[in-house]
């Protein structure tokens, strides 16, 4: 038996929303990442088969490794098609607010999202969502937004609507969200949630193989690269840093993706507990990506220093500079991590 989190008013003012709607769309947040992308097509297929007019418009375009998820080539990315982005927010009465808390996430498709006259739902699974919505469904205990998305359809009576294709993409969100269920996968839930959508028909050990085990070869040497000559070892501090400059990128013609879980690697080291990969998207921009163990919280830094947040144990956010810059403000963060990480006894 699944778990019943959603309180019940909620999902009678979600049933009447869908019921009352013409036309639907779906938002997640901008890089979308598997979860985004699945818990936004698994709704998505479904509300299609309910019988609704429903479109999914990503803020910018997602990694290649995503496309073969069933339904992604009718995304509308918001980046590549702003007037049809533009269009279909504004022609919407009701909007599902996917995967993200903070208006923030979804870049210039807010503009467009706050201008309509469409009602919102958002389901999320971060701490403190801050946007507004005729109904809210966060869950930051849950480990992925698809887990949400299929508890919700659960909820609605939609169980006969869920088919194969959604339930791949449901699936593909959990995993990813989970590291193959390797991480925040202690939810009984989880499982029987994989129960369903194996008998739905999902090839799980092949999603596996298409998500986490399919590179190129670029990718490849990338990686191997980053780990032998770019992965800066700071046992004092229990740090890892990984930096990627853009003659770097350029050199290994990094692509969107390339670099998915990286940021991961250090950790396996037992006295590293958090890591961080600063990557130079562009010269004055500088993407970071964090992760970490136990109960030190890489969100509280993000959001701190690199106006940015996440979960506790992965999160993300920026710096407006150079590596350099980047690198500088990570250094002067020690002293401040290494007093937090003393305090939580987190070696012993
Ligand atoms: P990743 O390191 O895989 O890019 O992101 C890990 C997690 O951090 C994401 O699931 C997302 O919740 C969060 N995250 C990444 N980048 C940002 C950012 O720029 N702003 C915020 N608020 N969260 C981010
Ligand atoms: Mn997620």
């Amino acid at each position: 038996m699944l778990t019943d989190i959603i309180a019940l008013e909620k999902i009678d003012a979600v049933k009447r929303l869908i019921d009352e709607a013409h036309s639907i769309a779906i938002v997640c947040h901008m890089t979308p990442d598997g979860d985004a992308m699945g818990s936004s097509l698994c709704l998505w297929h479904t509300l299609r088969a309910v019988g609704k007019s429903v479109k999914v418009v990503t803020p910018d375009l997602y990694p290649l490794q995503l496309a073969f998820l069933p339904g992604a080539e009718k995304i509308i990315v918001a980046s590549n098609q702003p007037d049809v982005a533009a269009s279909v927010m504004a022609n919407a009465d009701l909007i599902f607010c996917l995967d993200f808390n903070d208006m923030k996430r979804i870049d210039r498709l807010a503009t467009y999202v706050e201008s309509s006259g469409a009602q919102r739902v958002v389901v999320d699974h971060h701490l403190n969502p801050s946007i507004e919505a005729a109904v809210i469904i966060s869950h930051p205990e849950k480990s992925s937004t698809s887990a949400l998305v299929f508890i919700l359809l659960q909820a609605l009576g939609y169980d006969a609507n869920i088919g194969l294709d959604a339930a791949i993409c449901c699936c593909a969100g959990m995993m990813t969200d989970t590291g193959n269920f390797s991480y925040n996968s202690n939810d009984a839930d989880l499982y029987e949630i994989l129960a369903r959508l194996i008998e739905k028909g999902v090839d799980k050990d092949n999603l596996y193989v298409r998500l986490f085990n399919t590179s190129s070869l670029r990718r490849l040497r990338l990686m191997a690269y980053c780990q032998l000559n770019k992965m800066y070892i700071l046992p004092e501090h229990h740090c890892a840093v990984i930096t990627l400059s853009r003659q770097e990128l350029e050199e290994f013609q990094y692509q969107k993706g390339d670099t998915e879980s990286l940021v991961n690697i250090p950790l396996s080291l037992p006295e590293i507990v958090y890591s961080i990969y600063l990557r130079e998207d562009a010269p004055d921009y500088v993407k970071v990506s964090m992760r970490s163990k136990g109960d030190f919280s890489v969100k509280n830094l993000c959001e701190a220093y690199f106006d940015g947040g996440g979960h506790r144990n992965a999160a993300g956010g920026e710096v407006r500079g150079s590596l350099d810059d980047a690198l500088q403000k990570v250094i002067a963060l020690f002293p401040e991590c290494d007093g937090v990480i003393a305090s939580q006894n987190q070696l012993k």
